[in-house]
């Protein structure tokens, strides 16, 4: 542990943006129908249109003003504001400004991490336009977004992803809030402590009870104690709150597929063999799916027979699947139509392309676990 000694050190040598469009949806389907921007507006299925299912996928902000919020189930934001307009989301018109959104985001730099359809950070340290101050560049993109989509966002700049994250969070909608190296400490200090990521709904009563409600409680805490109680996160937390976190900007490639194949050592020479590991590769593509939050469109099948012809056969969809059975059933009509158990099989492969972000009605295990809560 003699590393624990080691004086922290803090690189402030970057310059990070997060841009967090605001109340994205919500705002997509004001300005297509300014009428909406009227009422409370709630994007999700009405909840007597689905038996009380649904999420709430965006709130406008006349409806977060009764307490609703994104991932909170439909039926609850009723009772909360029985006179809202529910309006069910239109993914392809979202994915379509996200991705005019991130053009704009490549004018100035190809360092982006997207977060999801409407956050990403940006790492503009050296920029396209050559321009020094991260907060002139902020101010740019904003007015570029303006511009191209008529929609407003906010934006934090600091010298590392957690602080500008939660600078763009500070002042919503159309913010930007500024965190430099010297005014960081004194920021987290106020801060509530569940306004740390990473700090859960699990935690927060833990925290508290140790005296812990916010940054200046945490900061008091000696690094030994925290990493006893929380482990992992205790370390990173220490960190934190002294303004350090030094995870950089990854620049994900968008997955264009997502597919399993297994190679069979003995050769499969049965339906029934054919089609429970049609099931095994379905249930793999859709956990694989999960895992990158995307869905997609089109199901691509590859049979490979003991003779080693391959045939390849895909099937677009007019919608979005993600799950198993779905994976599984599509999969299952394309072996039949193409299909043919005579060689015998070497190898059986499922790929899910034409993918798209999936947005939260669509994510169903975290909320689930969020409302065990
Ligand atoms: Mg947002």
């Amino acid at each position: 542990m003699a590393e624990l000694y080691f004086p922290l050190k803090n690189d402030t040598s970057r310059k990070i943006i997060h841009i967090d469009m605001d109340a994205f949806f919500a705002s997509v389907e004001e300005r297509d129908d300014p009428e909406l921007a009227k009422h409370p507006l709630v994007i999700a299925r009405h909840p007597s249109d689905t038996g009380g299912k649904g999420v709430v996928t965006t709130a406008n902000y006349k409806a977060r003003q009764y307490g609703i919020h994104s991932a909170m189930s439909a039926q609850k934001a009723y009772e909360l504001c029985p006179q809202a307009v529910f309006k069910p989301g239109n993914h392809e018109k979202y994915n379509a400004v996200s991705k005019e959104v991130r053009e704009i985001f490549h004018r100035y730099t190809d360092v982006i991490e997207p977060v999801s359809i409407d956050e990403a950070y940006l790492d503009v340290t050296v920029n396209k336009k050559g321009i020094r101050s991260a907060i002139k560049v902020a101010r740019m993109i904003q007015r570029d977004i303006w511009d191209a989509v008529q929609l407003t966002c906010s934006a934090g700049v600091s010298y590392n992803k957690f602080l500008a994250k939660l600078a763009s969070d500070n002042h919503k909608p159309r913010g930007i809030t500024v965190i430099s190296p010297e005014e960081a400490v004194d920021f987290l200090k106020q801060l509530p402590i569940e306004k740390f990521h990473g700090v859960g709904k699990k935690t927060v009563p833990k925290m508290n009870e140790m005296g812990i409600f916010t940054g200046a409680d945490l900061y008091e805490k000696s690094e030994m104690f925290l990493i006893q109680e929380f482990g992992k996160m205790g370390y990173s937390l220490y960190r934190k709150v002294r303004g350090i976190h030094d995870s950089s900007v990854s620049v994900t490639r968008e997955r264009k597929s997502v597919g399993k194949e297994h190679t069979y050592g003995r050769a499969l020479t049965t339906e029934e063999e054919v089609l429970a590991q049609l099931r095994q590769l379905a249930e793999k593509v859709e956990g694989a799916l999960r895992r990158v939050q995307r869905h997609g469109k089109t199901v691509v099948v590859k049979i490979r027979y003991t003779d080693y012809t391959t045939v390849t056969k895909r099937v677009t969809l007019p919608y979005y699947i993600v799950k198993k059975e779905e994976l599984f059933s599509q999969a299952r009509l394309i072996w039949e139509d193409v299909g043919g158990i005579e060689k015998g099989i070497r190898l059986l492969g499922i790929t899910l392309t034409n993918l798209d972000p999936m947005a939260y009605e669509n994510i169903v295990l975290p909320l689930w676990e969020d409302r065990t809560y």
